[in-house]
């Protein structure tokens, strides 16, 4: 019985070990994420990912309302 037990808990300790050697894909997917630069809005001062910022005369915008409103 005290063998099974033991091989019970070598059992989890390999597992364990096989899971923080083979490393997390997700934070990484995180980090990524992060990364992406953020603007803030000229008008609300609302933080939006560059991709889907707004430029209007230089200046970054959340959307078409705000740029239009700022003029
Ligand atoms: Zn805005």
């Amino acid at each position: 019985m005290r063998l099974l037990i033991l091989l019970v808990i070598v059992a989890i300790l390999m597992w364990l070990l096989k899971r923080l050697f083979s490393g997390d894909p997700e934070p990484e997917q995180i980090e990524s994420a992060q990364a992406e630069n953020m603007r803030q809005c000229k008008y609300c001062g609302i933080h939006v990912p560059e991709s889907s910022i707004l430029l209007l005369k230089d200046e970054p915008y959340c959307c078409q309302e705000h740029a239009d409103l700022d003029q």
